[in-house]
């Protein structure tokens, strides 16, 4: 049976979709089968795994609003991304916008993703879901069938700061809607570790959350921020990156996590 995993932080740009994509195609190199669910209505996720977003017929909007199983909707990528780093995709496009208003009088409206899932649960070992860069009705699909959260963030100044409303969201989430939720982990991303300032944001998290923060660091790596306009994860684009590395390593680090829990 799947975990499932959120990618969430409320703050813009920080690095979730890169991680989803790269731990998605890590896990994959691993040995463990994966869907990867794209949440967010820019569809950087799907584009970032070779699906062109405007040509899908049905996306994660068709099973929020019940008109399409995931089976029906999730795209295989074997075709697409090659070396063993192959994953399932439920695709997003521009369409999901329009999700957050169409739910809003619609009843179990924040479960929607949950009940779609337990039909391919047993389809995958992990299920990881791109988040927007909010705290909206989608975040709280996301949120309700997850297992944990992992939260990507670059070590800087502000970083703590917005930490604290996405911890409490987590918070109400765990005790109104889905008694599973944890964070799972703090992932240290665009790391630079000659930049003095996030070693010292990158120890004082350390203090703070103990071993809530991944043992793996992301580096700052361009072959990861170029892959996406090939339609590829940097994991496949470059295999042999600083951060493809630190991309396998993670997903190594996340298969023992879930031994543990
Ligand atoms: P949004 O909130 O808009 O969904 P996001 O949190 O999903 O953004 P990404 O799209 O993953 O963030 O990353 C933002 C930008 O930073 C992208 O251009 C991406 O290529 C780049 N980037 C992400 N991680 C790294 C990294 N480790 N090294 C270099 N560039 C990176
Ligand atoms: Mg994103």
């Amino acid at each position: 049976m799947a975990k499932i995993f959120c990618i969430a932080n409320q703050k813009g740009g920080v690095g979730k979709t890169t991680t989803a994509v790269n731990l998605a195609a890590g896990l994959a190199k691993v040995g463990q089968r994966v869907l990867m669910i794209d949440l967010d209505p820019q569809g950087n996720a799907t584009m970032g795994s070779g699906v062109d977003k405007r040509k899908l017929n049905l996306t994660v909007y068709d099973v929020l609003l019940e008109s399409a199983s995931i089976a029906e909707a999730r795209v295989k990528s074997d075709k697409l991304i090659e070396g063993g780093c192959s994953y399932d995709i439920l695709g997003a496009n521009r369409e999901l916008s329009g999700a957050e208003v169409e739910l809003v009088d619609l009843e179990r409206r924040e479960r929607r993703l949950k009940q779609a899932l337990v039909l391919v649960q047993q389809d995958y070992d992990f299920i990881l879901i791109d988040c927007p860069p909010s705290l909206s009705m989608l975040t709280l699909n996301g949120l309700c069938c997850a297992h944990g959260v992992i939260v990507p963030m670059q070590c800087e100044y502000f970083a703590l700061e917005g930490l604290t409303d996405l911890v409490n969201t987590i918070k109400q989430v765990h005790a109104n809607l889905n008694k599973e939720l944890l964070i799972i982990g703090l992932l240290r991303v665009m790391f630079d570790a000659r930049i003095t300032l996030q070693q010292q944001v990158s120890e004082q998290l350390k203090a703070h959350f103990g071993n809530k923060v991944f043992n793996t660091v992301i580096p700052r790596n361009v072959r990861l921020a170029e892959a996406p306009s090939y339609g590829l994860p940097g994991l496949v684009f470059d295999p042999s990156s600083k951060g493809a590395h630190a991309f396998v390593a993670f997903a190594q680090e996340m298969v023992e996590r879930i031994e543990k829990m």
